[in-house]
């Protein structure tokens, strides 16, 4: 059955005018799901009883179950779930000076074969669906409304390649972006995309606001196809023109992902090659620590190294971040838990 989280505004209004209903019973129903974060249709209680009913016949409300929950020293939290079909996904709070930041996934299993990373083992089953990914989200901030907190902002970064799910990530944005509802502002939404270049044109030209980042983790084609297979369907020069485009139509700033993998793509040479491709671009590279996997033979790089390649990226004149190791004593790296999980399921 369809989740109720699955639609945004629009779709809602129309499912009403199918039941003979007035559009403004839409906003009602989004302040009872995501305002007073009703728990079933009964609560809401200025429905007719008669409209209550046929949407308990049509729809679901949460069909996501928590299954496990990880709490790193640091207070990440990495919370397992399973979907109506059994899958399982995994979603990341951590905590910032600047907010509550979740983590989201929006597939199950990943098709990009990316060589450092741990969702990959897993093949892509499915896409998720927009209620899926929305119900990520809002289990999470009840959870949040225990301690008068919200989530405030959502990156797409966990298991899967947003854009391909292009459609259904669309239309998890524009439903927790609604301000009727959860309101989660555009710019506190970030997408993550391994380089698809024609969702990446398609995504430009809907002049919406979400934040992009670009998971680069290599400055030429050799070692990026290496890391990144998909870098050979979309080499660099592809990728960062579409980049470029993008950035300049939109005016907006790019981030740039990098995992520093030790002895692969940690050089000085590799941050000055870093250096020249995006230079002049209206971007940012965010250095992220490795990590590590049981699975691969990738190691993170030093702190000494990851503040050495930060220095050469800022000598010749690009905006880095090195960003903190957030949860390391738990199953943090993209896909661990959930692989744990997986393993352990098949050996009963
Ligand atoms: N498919 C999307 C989003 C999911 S991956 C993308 O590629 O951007 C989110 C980010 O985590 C990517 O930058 C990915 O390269 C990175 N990542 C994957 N495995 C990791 C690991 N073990 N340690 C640190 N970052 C990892």
């Amino acid at each position: 059955m369809q989740t109720i989280y699955d639609l945004n505004l629009k779709e809602l209004e129309e499912v009403l005018a199918g039941y003979g209903q007035k559009p403004y019973r839409a906003k009602q129903i989004y302040a009872w799901l995501y305002r007073k974060r009703a728990a079933s249709f009964r609560e809401m209680s200025d429905l007719p009883a008669q409209l209550i009913s046929r949407f308990e016949e049509d729809y679901s409300m949460m069909n996501i179950r928590e299954k496990d929950r990880q709490i790193a020293r640091d207070e990440t939290t990495k919370f397992l779930f399973e979907l109506e079909d059994g899958a399982f996904v995994e979603a990341v709070l951590m905590h910032f000076h600047f907010g509550d930041s979740l983590c989201i996934s929006s597939q199950i299993g990943c098709n990009m074969g990316c060589t450092f990373c741990a969702s990959g083992l897993l093949k892509k089953q499915r896409n998720m669906t927009a209620g899926e990914m929305v119900q990520e989200v809002l289990y999470v901030q009840r959870e949040l409304d225990k301690d008068g907190k919200r989530v405030d902002n959502i990156v797409i970064m966990g298991t899967g390649e947003p854009f391909d799910n292009y459609d259904n990530v669309m239309n998890f944005c524009r439903i927790v972006n609604s301000g009727l509802g959860l309101a989660i502002g555009a710019r506190h939404i970030t997408i993550s995309t391994c380089g698809l270049v024609p969702a990446i044109r398609r995504f430009a030209a809907e002049h919406v606001q979400y934040n992009l980042a670009i998971s680069l983790h290599a400055p030429d084609n050799e070692l990026r196809s290496r890391l990144m297979p998909v870098n050979r369907a979309y080499p660099l020069e592809e990728l960062m023109k579409a980049l470029r485009d993008y950035s300049e139509e939109n005016h907006r700033r790019l981030t740039f992902e990098y995992i520093l993998l030790h002895g692969v793509n940690d050089s000085d040479e590799h941050a000055r090659k870093l250096a020249k491709l995006i230079r002049g671009m209206n971007a940012y590279v965010n250095l992220i620590p490795y990590n590590q996997v049981e699975e691969n033979e990738y190691r993170s790089a030093s702190d000494k190294d990851a503040l050495r390649f930060y220095d050469v990226l800022m000598k010749n004149g690009v905006k880095a971040t090195l960003r903190q190791k957030h949860g390391d004593d738990i199953d943090a790296a993209c896909g661990q838990l959930r692989a744990r999980h997986e393993r352990n399921r098949n050996q009963l």
